[in-house]
């Protein structure tokens, strides 16, 4: 392992593996992987039915957030993939691409079309294997996507005709130019078992001489100096190494990247030095724009009868709509709905009995509650004060009780009579708005799509250029979900992909 690298990627997660992958299919360029996870061993990683209960092993960063007084006061846990594959071993493998307006807003920020959708569709499609082809589907990419079919739940199947009752359109998937509409959730699977980008990417690679891959390695410090990152402090079970680059790529995901960079001297120099950090670059941004999805859980029906097991991962089909209405024209979406074959809820309720129960969960697409993380102090062991202040807003607060009348709508089709049995939570009989905002302060749970910590943008207080480079320092590009700016209708994995394959081939342009 060369303590020295053209390049050296930091964090080998859904961002890190592909770029990986990408810079070094050039054989003259050394390219260094660092990771504090290994390769999962545990069986229930790869299947897809289980991937609601292995968060908090040891293969999970397991952060907490700060007391949330609009969610009455819960902690909520935020799962992180601590592994080769990073979050794409956690995560639910929905793979939604999102609105296009979405994308404008990315073009917006920065002043830059090539975040524009159509500029980022070939980077979509380079990282995308479908089955079949189409102006808008990629066949030569590495990651299977699958649209379920035959395997899609009968529940889910009435569901999905609950929504074309009401209105709204059924979508072939969520990954066409349309989001607005009912589809089976597109999903990161092949043959029966769940696919990281370690395994798509980066495993099928890992022979390239070039490639080194170093793994139980926690990045701990960069030290910085003139404007550059002279070195990477990291240490492994044999001990402290001092690892160096021409050009440093930071994956660490949305919450360690700025964390990482704070503990080094980057960022608001009050919140620094209180932490006894010295400050090195001003960053007033840093760790700010924290916004995440959230989801209600949720509406959850009795069963009239018993219901089998989801063949897929339990959550089978989102449907993004606009809380003005349900036809494609009544603007972009705003708001989400979905069906789990199984019973969701928050900690504050006690779990129904699986095989008798299902839920459908709501949540608001655009979240206006900005939050923000911050170190507690210099070390990697100190645990971050991560405050995404949830449900701050109005906006939020009422777009959330629309989520929720949507669900219950569609809760109530004729589609869906044969399988429901009456509402379990929140109840029928609570309607009034404040009833149900405490309800959703309850029931909301993370997404588990935190974004916009090193956001990229044009402004001159933005972290990140939109070239994904950091301001202030020549040789650091954050390449990962914390440069966001804002976040899409969907679950961003997709977007993540996009974003590691554009940064790969802009470098190689
Ligand atoms: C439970 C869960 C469900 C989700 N469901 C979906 C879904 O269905 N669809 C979807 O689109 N998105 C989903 N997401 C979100 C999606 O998985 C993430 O947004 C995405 O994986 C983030 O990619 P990333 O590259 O930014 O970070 P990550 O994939 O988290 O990668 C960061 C990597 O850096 C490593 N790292 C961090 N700190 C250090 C350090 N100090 N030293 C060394 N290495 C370090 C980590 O171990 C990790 O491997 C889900 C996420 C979770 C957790």
């Amino acid at each position: 392992m060369p303590d020295h690298s053209d390049i050296l990627i930091l964090g080998a997660g859904s961002a890190g593996c592909i770029l990986a992958n990408r810079l070094s299919a050039d054989p003259a360029r050394q390219v260094t992987l660092v990771e504090a996870g290994d390769f999962p061993t545990d069986p229930d990683v790869f299947d897809p039915a289980m991937w609601p209960r292995i968060q908090r092993r040891s293969y999970d960063w397991d952060y907490r957030t700060q007391p949330q007084p609009g969610t009455a006061n819960r902690v909520h846990h935020w799962a992180r993939g601590r592994m080769v594959g990073g979050s794409s071993g956690l995560h639910a493998m929905f793979h939604v691409r999102g609105h296009v307006s979405d994308y404008d807003r990315w073009v917006a920020m920065t002043g830059d079309p090539g975040w524009s959708y159509d500029a980022l569709l070939p980077h979509f499609k380079a990282t995308e294997r479908y089955a079949e082809a189409s102006d808008l589907h990629g066949t030569e990419g590495e990651m299977p996507i699958l649209i379920p079919d035959t395997e899609t739940h009968p529940l889910v199947r009435d569901y999905i005709a609950g929504w074309q009752e009401l209105g709204l359109p059924r979508l072939a998937d969520h990954n066409g130019r349309e989001v607005i509409g009912t589809a089976p959730n597109s999903l990161m699977i092949r043959d029966g078992r769940r696919v990281t980008t370690a395994e798509a990417f980066l495993r099928p690679v890992l022979h390239r001489p070039n490639l080194h891959l170093l793994t139980s390695a926690e990045v701990h410090r960069l030290r910085i100096a003139r404007h550059r990152v002279t070195g990477v402090e990291i240490r492994t079970p044999d001990g402290a190494r001092v690892l160096s680059a021409g050009q440093v790529i930071l994956s660490l995901g949305s919450v360690a990247d700025p964390l990482l960079l704070m503990r080094s001297g980057v960022g608001d120099g009050q919140a620094l030095r209180a932490a006894g950090v010295e400050c090195v670059l001003e960053s007033p941004e840093l760790g700010r724009n924290l916004h995440d999805h959230m989801l209600g859980a949720g509406v959850v029906y009795r069963a009239r009868e018993p219901l089998a097991p989801s063949r897929l991962q339990h959550s089978e089909s989102l449907a993004y709509q606009s809380s003005r209405g349900l036809d494609v024209h009544a603007g972009a979406p705003d708001i989400v709905v979905g069906c789990v074959v199984a019973p969701s809820v928050s900690e504050c309720f006690p779990m129904p009995a699986a095989g008798e129960t299902y839920t459908l969960l709501f949540g608001v697409t655009h979240p206006t509650s900005r939050g923000e993380l911050t170190i507690t102090g210099p070390d990697l062991r100190d645990a971050p004060r991560i405050d995404p202040r949830y449900l701050s807003t109005e906006h939020d607060r009422s777009a959330f009780r629309a989520a929720l009348g949507r669900a219950r709508m569609v809760g109530e089709t004729s589609a869906l009579a044969r399988w429901n049995g009456g509402e379990v939570l929140p109840g029928p009989d609570l309607r009034r708005a404040d009833d149900l905002d405490a309800f959703i302060a309850r029931a909301a749970i993370t997404h588990h799509h935190p974004v916009a910590t090193c956001a990229m943008g044009a402004s001159e207080r933005a972290v990140t250029r939109p070239d994904l480079t950091l301001r202030g320092l020549d040789n650091l590009a954050v390449v990962d979900a914390s440069v966001i700016p804002a976040i899409p209708c969907g679950p961003i994995h997709a977007a993540v992909m996009a974003i590691a394959q554009k940064y790969a081939s802009d470098l190689d342009a």
